[in-house]
């Protein structure tokens, strides 16, 4: 048996012919640059989130670094983000001309530690990104009390979480915007890149209209140096197909993961936790055991793929070693790195082959392979 990692063709294959018919239709009305498919698709998303306004973009970079722009975050500020999370969250930081500060995350959801952003705050600290890791809400309401007595701005990381809620409500609720991916593996992922900015705020969906499209709200006029990051037009015709499947989807992630909750339940192996009130979309099922490399390698020998997300915290990646952060910096950040593993997830995955997984993993573990961690700030065989 094949247990991909992920598996695209399933769910286009699907909605080939649905997605084509979007597809054609704007070629056919030769309008590719913005237009009525991305204002559609924006106001479906943005309705979908529960937030008022959507800014379609290029990328989930440049969603977060365009976020950044609109709140005049730039050159001498700092902004937290947490040090386990995808290098984005930092670039963005990074591409405004601002300090990323890293802090460390709770060992139980992987999110920032509200804590370590308290300990983070200096005079120059002007925002904070809270990533909603692996498809789950971060602790949004300690981190936004910090932020309101701090004066600060709460900007969403919400690349893995489409769909994802907390107390009934979804990304978007919590920070001045919120930003999306849509990648092709994220959870609603296009045929190419794509990304958008939610928000509740008139005045930075105004500013990020704008700094989208060459600061220009009308032609040969430009108010601002801005970029040209448009969602594409045939990306978003695409998504407003693929949009009407998601909540299906992220119940069938949400499946998955029972499944593999109820299989893998009595070998000891760290599964995700799930904290109160969050409808966790699982765009990663990540556990952990102490050799994770050792554990790929086996899983790969039987025909499965498995991931790490991710492997090399932010600080000790080489483009940040300005940062001067060396290794025990972020202890929990770093036990994660060395014990992590990102099992199979998509919507389509069978019963049988989750199954397969995990029989596998329990021979690794029979074996010898790997054994598992017993707490969840156990190191790594690193
Ligand atoms: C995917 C991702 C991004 C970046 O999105 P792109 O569309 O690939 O630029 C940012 N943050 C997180 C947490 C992500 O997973």
């Amino acid at each position: 048996m094949k247990v991909p990692f992920v598996d695209l063709g399933a769910q286009h294959r699907a909605l080939r012919k649905e997605i084509l018919e979007a597809v054609t239709a704007v070629i056919d009305r030769t309008a590719f640059i913005l237009g009525e498919e991305v204002d559609a698709f924006e106001e479906d998303f943005a309705s979908y989130q529960g937030v008022d306004h959507a800014v379609g973009v290029a990328s989930g970079l440049d969603a977060l670094t365009l976020a950044l722009r609109a709140m005049d975050v730039g050159v001498g500020d700092e902004v937290v983000v947490p040090a386990n999370t995808f290098v984005a969250t930092a670039l963005a930081v990074s591409q405004v001309g601002a300090t990323p500060v890293l802090v460390d995350v709770d060992p139980l959801s992987f999110n920032l530690d509200p804590g370590a952003l308290e300990e983070a705050l200096t005079g120059r600290t002007r925002a904070v990104i809270p990533v909603h890791l692996y498809g789950q809400i971060a602790d949004v309401d300690a981190i936004g009390e910090i932020a309101q007595n701090a004066g600060l701005m709460v900007i969403e990381d919400a690349a893995q979480a489409h769909g994802a809620e907390y107390m009934g409500k979804r990304a978007g609720a919590w920070g001045r915007a919120a930003c999306f991916s849509f990648y092709p593996a994220k959870n609603l992922g296009a045929l190419g890149d794509g990304g958008a900015v939610l928000s509740n705020d008139e005045e930075i969906v105004k500013r990020l209209r704008l700094l989208r499209n060459y600061g220009s709200e009308r032609k040969y006029e430009h108010v601002a140096k801005g970029v040209n990051s448009r969602l594409d037009t045939l990306q978003a015709a695409a998504l407003r197909v693929k949009l009407r499947h998601l909540d299906k989807w992220n119940e069938q992630r949400r499946w998955a993961a029972k499944i593999y909750g109820d299989l893998l339940g009595d070998t000891g192996v760290l599964l995700p936790s799930v904290g109160p009130e969050r409808r966790h979309v699982y765009h990663l099922f990540v556990v952990r055991v102490s050799d994770p490399v050792a554990l790929q390698a086996y899983l790969a020998s039987r025909g499965i793929g498995a991931g790490f997300h991710y492997p090399r915290p932010i600080h000790l990646l080489d483009a940040y070693s300005d940062l001067g952060r060396g290794r025990g910096s972020f202890p929990v950040t770093e036990a994660a790195a060395d014990t992590i593993v990102s099992l199979p997830m998509y919507p389509e995955i069978k019963e049988a082959q989750l199954a397969y997984v995990c029989e596998q993993v329990k021979s690794a573990l029979a074996s010898g392979v790997t054994t598992i961690v017993d707490t969840p700030s156990a190191v790594g065989a690193g």
